[in-house]
C-alpha cells in the first residue's frame, strides 16, 4: 500500500451511490444494535456523506427542574444586538415600560444576566397586545440560551443547554513524514490528531518511534448543531501500526462515569508510577520553593525530593517511559531524565553511574534499574535528588496526584468486551468502504 489514503470523507465525492447503499445495508446488519436514526424524518443527507448516526448521549441539562412551557404560539420578535444597545433601551423602544424592565432584571440572578448584551447576539422578545413583555430569550452561545417567561405575573427563569448531536466519522492514513501531516491529509483536525497522539503516548513516541509506512485507523465522533459540525468529539477507537507492532485503544465509560482508553483486554492505555524510586532510603530534604541550599547557602527552590541512601543503591525508573537525557548537567552531576507519556517526566540527579545501555531514546520499564545513588555535582553526601514534572512544571513527588491506570472494573469486563467488539465492527465497516472507494477511484 504505497499510495497514501486520503480521508474517507474526501473520497466520497467519487464514491458511487450503489456502493454506498450496499455498504449501508451491511452497516445495518453489523451495527443494528447501535444504529439509531437521528430524529425520525425522511432519509437523511447521511446517505450522501455516509455518516452513521449515533444515539445521543445524555439528556439536555437544565438548571431548573421546572420545564417552563415553551408556548409554540409565541410571537417572537427577534433583535440582533448592535453596538450601544442596552436591554432597557431595546425593551422601551418596543413599548415595554421601564417598571417592567426593572422587575424583569431584579427578580432572579439568571434574568439579571439578560442585561449583559454582546454585539451580534440574538435577543427574542414576546410582547402582547397591551405592551406587556411575556417572554424573553437570549442566545448566550450556540448551545446555551437564557429564557424568562412571565407566568401568573411572576418571572420564571430558565437556563437551557442544548445537546450536541453526535455523528461517527472515520479516518485512516499512512505516515510518510509525520503523524501531523498524515492526520491532516486524512481530514483530521489538529485537536483530533493530538487526541490520537495522547491515547498512544505511553506506547509510541511520535517523534522517535515513527517510521515511514506506519499507519493508523481511527473512529471518532463529531459534534453537530442543526446538522452542522461545530466541534470534534472523542476518539472512540484507534489502531496504530508502529513498525511491526500494532496497538489498539477503545474508549470506555464505566458505570460510575469515568472514561478511559483501554486495550483489547481492558487494560488501561496509561501507566502507573511508583512513588519512591529508591528502596531503603530516607527522605533527607523535601520539595520546598524557599529552601536554603546546603552547599551554596543561598535561598534556592528545592524542586524535588532528596533520598539519602548509601552510594551504589539502585535507582529505579518511576514509570514506563523513554530516556530523554542521560549525562552530566551542572550541579545535578550525572542525571537521567525520563519522559513518560505526553505529560510527565522524572529526573534523577547526583547519580554515581548509569546502568549499561542507558542512552537517549532507551525505553525503560517501571521499576527497572537505571543507575546508582552517588554524590556527583553539588551534593553534600550520597543521595538521589528526584524531580517530578507535569507538563513541564515541577510538582512535589510526594504529593503529586499520579495517574491511575486501573483498567476495567471486573464487573464491567463483559460490557466492555461487547462494546469493544461493536466498535471493532464499525471500524472494519468504514475501513472496507474506504478501501472500496480507493479502488474505485484508481
Ligand atoms: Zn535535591
Amino acid at each position: 500500500m504505497t499510495k497514501r489514503l486520503s480521508s474517507f470523507i474526501f473520497l466520497l465525492g467519487r464514491f458511487p451511490r450503489a456502493h454506498v447503499a450496499a455498504t449501508l445495508a451491511l452497516a445495518a446488519l453489523l451495527g443494528a444494535a447501535m444504529l439509531v436514526p437521528e430524529t425520525g424524518s425522511s432519509v437523511p443527507s447521511q446517505m450522501e456523506s455516509f455518516e452513521l448516526a449515533l444515539p445521543e448521549r445524555g439528556g439536555s441539562e437544565m438548571d431548573s427542574d421546572t420545564n417552563i412551557s415553551t408556548a409554540a404560539e409565541r410571537q417572537w420578535r427577534e433583535i440582533t444586538i448592535r453596538s450601544g444597545d442596552t436591554l432597557g433601551n431595546l425593551l422601551r423602544n418596543n413599548g415595554v415600560s421601564a417598571a417592567q424592565v426593572h422587575t424583569l432584571v431584579s427578580t432572579d440572578p439568571t434574568l439579571k444576566e439578560l442585561a449583559n448584551l454582546r454585539v451580534g447576539q440574538t435577543l427574542r422578545i414576546d410582547i402582547d397586545q397591551y405592551g406587556t413583555l411575556q417572554a424573553i430569550e437570549q442566545e448566550i452561545s450556540r448551545v446555551e440560551t437564557r429564557r424568562g417567561v412571565l407566568q401568573n405575573g411572576e418571572w420564571q427563569a430558565e437556563h437551557i443547554k442544548r445537546d450536541y448531536q453526535r455523528q461517527m466519522s472515520y479516518a485512516e492514513a499512512v505516515i510518510e513524514d509525520s503523524l501531523f501531516l498524515a492526520g491532516q491529509q486524512a481530514g483530521m483536525t489538529d485537536n483530533l490528531i493530538m487526541q490520537l497522539a495522547n491515547i498512544f503516548a505511553w506506547d509510541i513516541d511520535f517523534i522517535l518511534d515513527i517510521r515511514r509506512g506506519d499507519h493508523f485507523r481511527v473512529l471518532y465522533e463529531e459534534l453537530l448543531l442543526d446538522g452542522e459540525k461545530v466541534a470534534d468529539g472523542d476518539i472512540l477507537m484507534a489502531e496504530f501500526w508502529n513498525r511491526d507492532r500494532k496497538v489498539t485503544a477503545f474508549r470506555f465509560e464505566t458505570a460510575d462515569g469515568q472514561t478511559e482508553y483501554l486495550d483489547a483486554l481492558g487494560n488501561s492505555m496509561r501507566r502507573e508510577f511508583i512513588r519512591t524510586p529508591v528502596e531503603f532510603a530516607r527522605i533527607s530534604s523535601r520539595f520546598n520553593p524557599n529552601r536554603r541550599h546546603p552547599v551554596l547557602n543561598t535561598i534556592r527552590a528545592h524542586r524535588g525530593v532528596d533520598y539519602a541512601a548509601p552510594s551504589g543503591t539502585p535507582i529505579r525508573a518511576a514509570g514506563d517511559g523513554r530516556v530523554e537525557f542521560v549525562g552530566k548537567k551542572g550541579g545535578y552531576g550525572n542525571v537521567i531524565i525520563i519522559r513518560h507519556g505526553q505529560a510527565y517526566s522524572t529526573l534523577y540527579a547526583h547519580m554515581r553511574s548509569f546502568t549499561r545501555g542507558m542512552r537517549n531514546g532507551t525505553r525503560v520499564k517501571q521499576g527497572q534499574t537505571i543507575g546508582y545513588v552517588g554524590m556527583t555535582g553539588l551534593a553534600s553526601g550520597p543521595h538521589l535528588h528526584y524531580e517530578f514534572l507535569v507538563n513541564g512544571v515541577h510538582r512535589d513527588p510526594l504529593t503529586v496526584k499520579l495517574p491511575k491506570a486501573q483498567g476495567i472494573p471486573e464487573g464491567e469486563r463483559k460490557a466492555f468486551l461487547v462494546h469493544a467488539n461493536r466498535l471493532r465492527n464499525q471500524l472494519a465497516l468504514y475501513s472496507d468502504a474506504n478501501t472500496l472507494a480507493a479502488n474505485e477511484s484508481r
